[in-house]
């Protein structure tokens, strides 16, 4: 059996300093490179009177996803504070809290609860407290990014269609995350400026795991990405940079939309 890679103290919490240079004032966009940003607050949460705002809601998500098997306290506890209601159209706020993938426009859907966390749960394997800097790929309505903003010091978060990203902007607006920015571009290309990242996460599925991904992980971060496998399906890859080179797992069958590149 190979040793055991150290994790770098600088992936986790304690360790994780905000890297020079990526404080959110010098997060503007660059002439010709995609453009992010970082949603502050502007007006509060408003009420849906649905019952929804109530935290019984996800107490009863998160117990499910506990006998669902997933293990990690730190990602139940965030599954159980973020409002998914809120993130999805009003005709469909009433399934928000079932395990189901809901449509956000632009033909593109909000993972299932039972992927977002056990994704995450995977991302963070091994991690003690939080994960430092992640970078998510596909904000898509900005669930997910709202989710890991509760267990990693920072999470960059691409979008490659304009309509969702600006959509993602005003769903965050109200939960003042102040670790998460937002970015328009290419995920494909990952974000080289937050490189390296304790943890890449990618919410649709490519033929493979593009090489910037690989290069923009930290030594001893891990990558979960769907992805095509050689049976022509997809599947969950799981990928472990250590110091020896990447250790490649294939898990469970999976149904994402697919990773595209360029921006619309
Ligand atoms: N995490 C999202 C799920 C969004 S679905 C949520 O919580 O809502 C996947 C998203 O990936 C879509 O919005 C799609 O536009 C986006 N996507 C696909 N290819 C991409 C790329 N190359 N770069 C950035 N985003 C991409």
């Amino acid at each position: 059996m190979k040793p055991r890679p150290s994790f770098p103290a600088n992936l986790n919490d304690s360790g994780a300093k905000p890297k020079p240079g990526l404080g959110r004032s010098v997060l503007q966009p660059a002439k010709g490179s995609p453009s992010h940003t970082t949603p502050t607050l502007r007006t509060p949460p408003v009420s849906m009177g649905l019952g929804l705002d109530s935290s019984a809601v996800r107490a009863q998500m998160v117990a499910k996803l506990a006998t669902q098997g997933v293990q990690d306290a730190l990602v139940l506890q965030a599954m159980g504070r973020v409002e998914r209601h809120r993130f999805v159209e009003s005709a469909l706020a009433g399934q928000a809290y079932e395990d189901t993938s809901l449509p956000i426009g632009f033909e593109q859907t909000i993972s299932k609860p039972n992927v977002v966390a056990r994704m995450i749960e995977l991302l963070r394997q091994d991690a003690q407290g939080k994960l430092g800097r992640i970078l998510e790929i596909g904000t898509g309505c900005g669930y997910q990014a709202a989710v890991l903003s509760h267990v990693a010091t920072e999470v960059y978060s691409i979008e490659r269609l304009r309509g969702l990203h600006e959509k993602a902007k005003k769903n965050l607006l109200p939960f003042r995350l102040p670790n998460v920015h937002l970015i328009f571009g290419d995920g494909m290309l990952g974000f080289p400026k937050g490189a390296p990242y304790a943890g890449i996460i990618s919410a649709a599925g490519g033929d493979n795991v593009p090489q910037a991904w690989l290069d923009q992980l930290a030594t001893g971060g891990r990558l979960v990405a769907p992805t095509v496998t050689s049976t022509g399906h997809q599947a969950l890859v799981v990928i472990h940079k250590t110091s020896q080179g990447f250790d490649r797992q294939v898990l469970e069958a999976v149904h994402f939309v697919p990773l595209k590149s360029g921006i619309a």
